[in-house]
């Protein structure tokens, strides 16, 4: 045969992630005919379930896209009948060799192609790449792995997993998944910029006042604060999917679409910043509140969480990148669980209008008139100007206005999930999307000390009711650099 076919193994396939998320996504793109013709699916995981148990516990949570539903029911069955189980150890050799035969069965003599999803616990990342490697990868096709956060929890420790799996494992071998670059708005952020003029030439310290990054969750842990507790929000969120964004927004124009070309200028512009100062960080943990007669848990309330604990949930950040183009301009990042609403937006605000003829009719606020153009990549994405605007009439009343691109109402189809992006792009070999190990050790260098002295200082977070903006602190430090928060009184 010359044909070549595709074997997925879902490593971890019993847990959440694997059941909310990766199935659904690999269904998703076989129906919308994405995946190649010979593909099998395989799930992995120490839980004893038969093929059809599978099958039943993936069946409930794939769904087919509202606008195109003619088959479903029929598309599902094929997909599910591609579904396979193999239960084993993590670290078992033997175990894997045990799947690399039944995946030869699969493959019918095809040259077969193998990607491992490994959608575990960090602690046994290394385990399954060794015996994955050793027992199951292809042996005439590729083989790739594609890993999800957390990838350590600071510069040595990932600098550690780099090396161990790269023991076993090549550098493009190796996907580092973060999902915020699958999101349909952060992979638009290079097109709005470098295929519009009327963007790039304003991208710079010359007219963007500050850029924000704001994250929020309008929930708790709700009983799965475990794994979070040793990791806090800035590792969760800040130094993957806000820094990601950030690197996005302010690289030099890469020299092509090329994977390399991107990731060395994302790289560029992170060893550009500073590293983090403690100054320029407050963190922030929610506590119970009573809001309308109902009482929402705070943080240490959640059982799988210390009582004393001092974990972040909440954290604002200043940060700057030290070249030509972004000198002095700060870029905020606020991330946090537990706020009044779930959202992830960039808001980029722009500097005052030079000898503005309409000062007066905005009084004294000025920094109230000036443009802003936000970015909100989830929920109800957008994209919107703000910019101000005389209200019709015989009188000059000037008021704030949106130019504004609702996706909801400009593109009425679903948006693809970050997931079938990536696994797509993960199939095809395109390595844009994922995080290159350079790329990590750059972002782990910004955050590493800091969160270093957040640790051994044993630095209280200021705490903050479940469903609120968050602690104060947060204003003072954007105060500290004549920034307001754009993301307040501002619900559109
Ligand atoms: P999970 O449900 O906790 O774990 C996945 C599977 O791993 C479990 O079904 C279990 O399978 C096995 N497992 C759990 N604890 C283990 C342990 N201590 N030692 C060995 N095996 C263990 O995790 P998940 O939520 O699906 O997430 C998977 C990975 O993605 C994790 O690394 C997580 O950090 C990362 N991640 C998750 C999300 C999310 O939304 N859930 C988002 C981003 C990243 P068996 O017992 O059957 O072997």
């Amino acid at each position: 045969h010359n044909e070549t076919t595709i074997s997925i193994t879902v490593v971890g396939a019993s847990g959440d992630l694997a059941r909310k998320k990766i199935f659904p996504a690999l269904f998703a793109l076989f129906y919308e005919d994405w995946l190649p013709e010979h593909f099998t699916v395989f799930g992995y995981a120490r839980s004893k379930l038969t093929d059809e148990e599978l099958r039943n516990m993936i069946s409930g949570t794939l769904t087919c896209r509202i606008d195109k539903s003619e088959n479903c029911g029929d598309k599902m069955e094929q997909f599910l009948q591609r579904c396979f189980y193999h239960s084993g150890q993590y670290n078992s050799e033997d175990d894997f060799a045990e799947l690399d035969k039944k995946l030869k069965l699969k493959e019918e003599g095809r040259k077969p192609n193998r990607l491992f999803y490994l959608s575990i616990p960090p602690n046994v990342f290394v385990d399954v790449v060794r015996c994955a490697s050793r027992h199951a990868s292809s042996p005439t096709g590729w083989t790739r792995v594609i890993v999800e956060k957390p990838f350590g929890r600071d510069s040595d420790s990932s600098a550690e997993l780099t090396r161990c799996l790269k023991q076993y494992l090549s550098e493009d071998q190796i996907f580092r998944i973060d999902h915020y670059l699958g999101k349909e708005l952060v992979e638009n952020l290079s097109v709005l910029r470098f295929s519009n003029l009327v963007f790039e030439p304003l991208w710079s310290r010359q007219y963007i006042r500050n850029v924000q990054l704001i994250f929020s969750e309008d929930f708790g842990t709700e009983g799965r604060g475990g794994y979070f507790d040793s990791y806090g929000i800035i590792r969760d969120i800040m130094q993957n999917h806000l820094l990601q964004i950030l690197a996005l927004f302010a690289m030099e124009t890469p020299v092509s679409l090329d994977a390399e070309d991107i990731r060395n200028e994302k790289v560029k512009v992170l060893r550009s910043m500073r590293k983090l100062q403690l100054d320029d960080v407050v963190i922030g943990q929610y506590k119970g509140h009573t809001k309308g007669g109902k009482s929402f848990p705070g943080y240490t309330d959640d059982p799988t969480v210390p009582k004393n604990s001092l974990t972040p949930t909440f954290a604002a950040a200043a940060l700057f990148i030290d070249n030509v183009r972004w000198d002095g301009v700060p870029f905020l990042m606020k991330a946090g669980k537990a706020l009044h609403t779930r959202r992830a937006e960039i808001r980029v605000q722009f500097r005052h209008v030079p000898g503005n003829l309409y000062k007066r009719t905005f009084g004294t606020d000025l920094d109230k008139t000036t443009n802003e153009l936000v970015i909100r990549v989830q929920p109800n994405e957008a994209i919107y100007l703000k910019i101000n605007n005389k209200i019709p009439g015989l009188s000059m009343r000037l008021d704030r206005s949106n130019l504004n691109l609702l996706y909801s109402s400009r593109y009425p189809i679903e948006i693809p999930d970050a997931y079938e992006r990536l696994l797509l792009d993960a199939i095809e070999g395109e390595r844009r999307l994922f995080i290159r190990s350079d790329e990590l050790d750059a972002a782990w260098a910004i955050f590493t000390p800091v969160l270093k002295e957040l640790d051994t200082d044993k630095v209280a977070p200021e705490l903050y009711p479940y469903g609120s903006r968050g602690p104060v602190g947060a204003h003072y430090l954007a105060a500290k650099y004549n920034v307001r928060w754009g993301d307040i009184g501002d619900e559109n």
